[in-house]
């Protein structure tokens, strides 16, 4: 049997184009490996009706409304290759199983490269985070810190300043910000650390200081770390779709690609602020464009 789609991720994004795809009767398949960025913390923040869920909670609850409609069928499979002949897809999952389907939705989220600072794995998640509108709430009116070794260090640092009005910025041994960038954090008592960072001290994920390889400490109780994006999905595909600058799907407001029949949402876009219910919209947005391409199809 030929799908009408095949959505790959279960996250957000995935979950809400399955989600408008089975309301519009089509037949879909989502695949999922369930290893999502946001493994690594237990509260979602900013999604209205479910401010501060439990990133797997959310998944359940998804899954719980996705379970009422016959056309969507999810399978607990890593997709590890995507071809395209004849104008169908072939999607094959780890287990070997292929799957037919018209158009594909990717919505396999990214990857965070974080600095290469001694414990900082620990601590990301649960007292250090790298977006302020997500966790900046919960962080407020405490010693903060940024810290962060490339250009997105000014604009964090001005962003982040907006939850607190004690702020370091640590760039950890390197020279980034402009003499003009550093007056202005100045002029904002915003403190600005050039030392190499030894190690971040804390117990349980929860930042206490940060050691510098001078040995001198300063007490921090949490904070943003900038971050390199990379895809998660690494598909042995013969897609052949653009990529933006940042390493993200390129795609239209509708968000299809440039190649016929593939389309991305979400995280795996790398197109501005990363978010559950940015996320979600995009992926009903994608359905909408697939279900619109299969109408003309239909009627041409
Ligand atoms: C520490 C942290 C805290 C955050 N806090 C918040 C917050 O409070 N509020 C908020 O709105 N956002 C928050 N975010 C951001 C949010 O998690 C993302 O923006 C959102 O999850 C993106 O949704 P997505 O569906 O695009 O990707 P993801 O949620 O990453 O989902 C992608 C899914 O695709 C699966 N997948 C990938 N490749 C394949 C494959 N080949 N085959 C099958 N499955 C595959 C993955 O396993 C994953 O389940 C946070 C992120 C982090 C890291």
């Amino acid at each position: 049997m030929i799908l009408d789609c095949a959505v790959i991720g279960g996250g957000p994004a995935g979950l809400n184009a399955a989600l408008v795809l089975g309301r519009s009767r089509r037949k879909t398949i989502l695949f999922d490996d369930n290893k999502p960025r946001n493994a690594v913390t237990s509260e979602s923040h900013g999604f209205i009706t479910r401010d501060g869920i439990h990133p797997q909670e959310f998944k359940r609850v998804a899954q719980d409304e996705l379970n009422r409609y016959p056309d969507v069928r999810t399978e607990k499979q890593r997709v590890h290759r995507i071809t395209k002949e004849n104008n169908v897809f072939q999607v094959e999952t780890e287990n070997g199983r292929v799957y037919s389907a018209k158009k594909i939705i990717l919505a396999t989220g990214f990857k965070e490269v974080l600095p290469d600072i001694p414990r900082v794995k620990e601590f990301y998640g649960k007292s250090l985070f790298s977006c302020p509108f997500c966790d900046g709430w919960e962080l407020r009116d405490r010693p903060l810190a940024v810290i962060t070794d490339d250009e997105k260090a000014f604009h964090m640092a001005k962003m982040v300043s907006n939850w607190t009005n004690d702020l370091i910025i640590f760039t950890n041994g390197s020279k980034l910000l402009s003499p003009e960038e550093q007056e202005l954090l100045k002029s904002k008592d915003i403190s600005i650390n050039e030392k190499k960072i030894a190690a971040l001290i804390g117990e349980e994920g929860m930042l206490s200081k940060i050691r510098f390889e001078d040995e001198t400490e300063v007490l921090r109780e949490g904070g943003f770390i900038t971050a390199e994006w990379k895809q998660a999905a690494s598909f042995d595909s013969s897609l052949e779709y653009t990529l933006n600058e940042q390493g993200g799907i390129e795609t239209d407001s509708f968000k299809r690609t440039n190649m016929e029949g593939v389309f991305a949402c979400g995280d795996t876009r790398i197109a501005g602020p990363s978010q559950l219910i940015i996320a979600a919209g995009e992926g009903s947005m994608a359905a909408m464009a697939v279900n619109a391409a299969l109408i003309e199809e239909k009627f041409n």
